[in-house]
């Protein structure tokens, strides 16, 4: 279920200066290296302890280059800090793993097996594409911007995310949704204020959003915190359901399989199918 965030024991009163959660002054004096992309998610999608990237802050616009798992890590996090939030890699590990598990169980070609349904929080999942955003912005690896001064204490849970704020299944009704076997994440920014105002996550090829703010019309940006994510064919289903902790949320989210492919997906772009 949903994971306690905060560091054990007696409150440190230290605060180091490279730690971005340093706020709450529960520090410790070692500084970590933290994988902005959860390292648990790296080695789903790494080749040799290498992972191909695209639209780094430092990296050629529309080029993918092969980079070190340790490259992807930073200096922003003491360890204690780095350590309380580290059930938030286990907890998007799962999601994604399961995610790909329920494409092939509804391939053609899979046996017919009985209907599947796992459980996973909606809290952990969001919060980990919050701590993704942290990092990529504390680690200077998003250009010239910054994000709202109260996303630190969201993380940590010490206080309530307001309504439609947080993580939405892209509405796409009217195309479909190619399952591939990375992550993408790109960040919708207000260029007046350099302000981070919503992250889109493509996470095996589904589509979410993650908005640090309350969107002008909610329903057109799609279904905010949906209860469960079910996979269909035919008569067979695959369900992820979502728990929200009792707070208010969205129904559950309904995919149809009409096909299956080899390669990447046909509506990448094309130096995102060749690179
Ligand atoms: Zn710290």
């Amino acid at each position: 279920m949903t994971a306690q965030l905060q560091p054990l024991g007696a409150v440190t009163g230290y605060q180091h200066p490279k730690c971005y959660a340093g706020g709450d002054t529960n520090c410790s004096p070692k500084i970590s290296r933290e994988h902005f992309i959860s390292k648990t998610l790296l080695r789903q999608v790494e080749l040799n302890n290498t992972a191909k990237v695209a639209g780094l802050k430092w990296q050629e616009p529309e080029t993918f280059r092969l980079v070190p798992l340790d490259g992807l890590a930073s200096h922003i996090l003491c360890e204690r800090h780095n350590h309380a939030l580290s059930p938030l890699d286990d907890a998007m590990g799962r999601f994604f793993e399961a995610i790909g598990e329920c494409d092939r169980a509804l391939r053609p070609s899979a046996p017919n097996l009985a209907m599947g349904c796992r459980g996973f929080s909606g809290v952990d999942v969001e919060r980990w594409m919050l701590k993704c955003i942290i990092g990529l912005a504390a680690s200077g690896n998003i250009k010239h911007c910054e994000l709202k001064p109260e996303c630190v204490d969201l993380l940590f849970g010490r206080i309530d995310w307001p309504e439609h704020w947080g993580l939405f299944f892209e509405s796409t009704a009217t195309q479909p949704i190619y399952h591939f076997g990375s992550i993408r994440i790109e960040t919708l920014i207000d260029p007046a204020k350099s302000l981070i105002l919503a992250a889109k996550f493509g996470i095996r090829g589904l589509p979410f959003y993650l908005c640090l703010g309350r969107p002008s019309d909610p329903k057109s940006i799609g279904i905010w915190r949906p209860s469960a994510i079910t996979f269909r064919t035919g008569k067979r289903e695959e369900t992820l359901s979502l728990t929200w902790d009792g707070t208010k949320h969205g129904p559950v989210v309904i995919l149809d399989r009409i096909g299956t492919y080899d390669g990447p997906p046909p509506n990448w772009k094309e130096w995102e199918q060749t690179g």
